[in-house]
């Protein structure tokens, strides 16, 4: 593809798998999810089976919750539906999770780790995260068209092409048939995975037209079915990342415009912030390898010339540097503060 220099995936304090080290199993965890997805809490007497696709053979799957341990099976028993087709499940009793659920979950609370074994060796790990019902989640009318199901605001479109090793490739396609049934009436798509990959979330342009924050211009709104409207597409692999109100979700959409400086100090650090003051916000720094970590330091001077690091109680409700602002056409060149 040719637009590597513009798209990136990261993690954000959100890690969906730690590495270890494999030894001789190479064994890896594609995706994983709920069935049913939804657990509803006034029926608290269910179970609920949690399926996870491995790549590979360990030697057996396990699920950790709070110290407490099950087994997952591929033997097409205990509600596995099909014996050694490397889809391994457990059945997890809803009130189990229910127990420990918190207001401030907001509707997907831990659900436990599931952990990959080769000869007693951990080789993954993987968090996972339930989804739950709530009254106060209104209920809305749903359409259909041309195979398309929909509200006024989320789409729901099947497409075995999602399955492909990078989500990426399938955007145009499934974008181009999105627009075969709506209007070119969106700056940004949204694509959320219900199958729960475990990857990270992402963004990358469509069209920029915005000069002077280190971007070529570029249009590939054809390829995606748009007359020239669309403006980027965030990736969220999985239904925990996505969360229109949260810090990830704003981050994203922050890298249509943030970071591209080539500015020698900005540009080592693209597509986040260098280790500055200005990392102690949404869009944090870059770490080795490109994903985006956090940085919660400010940078003050404190005598005659010198130069300390302070921990910044305010991270966690930092927004956009001022930089960051101005990249995005929301401020004025003046009113950048200095980094
Ligand atoms: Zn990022």
């Amino acid at each position: 593809m040719g637009q590597e220099n513009i798209q990136h995936h990261h993690f954000d304090g959100c890690s969906f798998e730690m590495q270890f080290n494999k030894k001789n199993n190479t064994a890896k965890a594609i995706s994983g999810k709920f069935n049913p997805m939804l657990i509803d809490p006034s029926d608290n007497l269910n179970t609920t089976r949690y399926t996870i696709h491995i790549d590979g053979e360990p030697d057996s799957v396990r699920r950790d919750y709070f110290g407490s341990y099950s087994l997952l099976n591929d033997d097409g028993i205990n509600g596995d539906t099909k014996a050694d087709d490397n889809v391994y499940t457990v059945e997890i009793n809803e009130s189990e999770i229910l127990n420990d659920y918190q207001l401030d979950d907001v509707n997907k609370p831990f659900a436990g780790f599931i952990e990959l074994y080769d000869q007693g060796n951990l080789i993954g790990k993987y968090n996972t995260f339930a989804s739950i019902w709530a009254d106060t989640i209104p209920l809305v009318n749903v359409y259909i068209d041309s195979n398309i199901q929909f509200t006024d605001h989320i789409v729901n479109m099947i497409t075995p092409l999602a399955f492909d090793s990078d989500l990426i490739d399938h955007h145009e396609s499934l974008a181009s048939e999105l627009y075969d049934v709506f209007d070119d009436n969106y700056d940004f798509l949204n694509f959320i995975y219900t199958e729960g990959f475990f990857q990270n979330r992402g963004h990358y342009g469509v069209k920029n037209m915005v000069l002077g924050i280190g971007l070529d211009t570029f249009d590939r709104t054809q390829n995606y079915g748009s007359l020239g409207q669309l403006k980027g597409i965030s990736t969220f692999p999985n239904l925990t990342f996505y969360d229109g109100a949260n810090r990830g979700y704003v981050h994203e959409l922050g890298h249509q415009w943030v970071n591209f400086s080539d500015d020698t100090a900005m540009g080592q650090a693209v597509p986040h912030w260098p280790y500055s003051s200005m990392g102690s916000g949404i869009m944090g720094i870059t770490i080795p390898g490109g994903a985006g970590g956090n940085f919660h330091f400010i940078i003050l001077e404190y005598s005659g010339g010198f130069w300390g690091l302070f921990n910044d109680t305010n991270a966690a409700s930092n927004g956009f540097s001022t930089l960051g602002l101005y990249f995005m056409g929301l401020i004025a060149s003046s009113e950048v503060n200095r980094i």
